[in-house]
């Protein structure tokens, strides 16, 4: 069982190498608004990694079009790289999502999803990083 926090960089690193928005998302456990971040209506193929630490978190094979405004996956890309938290803090219990690899905040998963996963991860663009297969 490795330690969540092993591929956690620094926090001087951490803070000098994010944007303050990605700081506030994923050190923070903010949102970033709807429909304003990087990847809400992306459609390229690829891997999204983890801002943070550059692990690999989503396909954008589980992509969809939540019409939410944040980007939406249906799975993960391997079972295990996102850790759900039960979360009270929104008066609500809802199922936080962090990075299993830095504990970097992502967004929350919400039992609603379209597919046949049933799940909806609901995560903000600044938590993400799209690698782009070379053309
Ligand atoms: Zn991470």
């Amino acid at each position: 069982m490795t330690n969540p926090t092993d591929r956690r960089p620094s926090a001087d690193e951490i803070r000098n190498r994010l944007t303050p928005l990605q700081y506030h998302v994923t050190q923070e456990a903010g949102t970033e608004r709807a429909f304003t971040g990087e990847y809400w209506d992306t459609k390229d193929a690829g891997i999204y990694r983890c801002v943070v630490c550059d692990t690999e978190l989503f396909d954008s094979d589980a992509k969809f079009d939540s019409g939410t405004g944040w980007p939406s996956f249906d799975r993960e890309i391997t079972d295990g790289r996102v850790t759900c938290i039960e979360d009270r803090s929104h008066g609500m219990v809802c199922t936080e999502a962090r990075c299993a690899a830095c504990d970097a905040h992502l967004g929350h998963v919400f039992p609603d999803g379209p597919t046949a996963t049933g799940e909806r991860y609901c995560m903000n663009s600044a938590s993400l990083c799209l690698d782009r297969p070379e053309s």
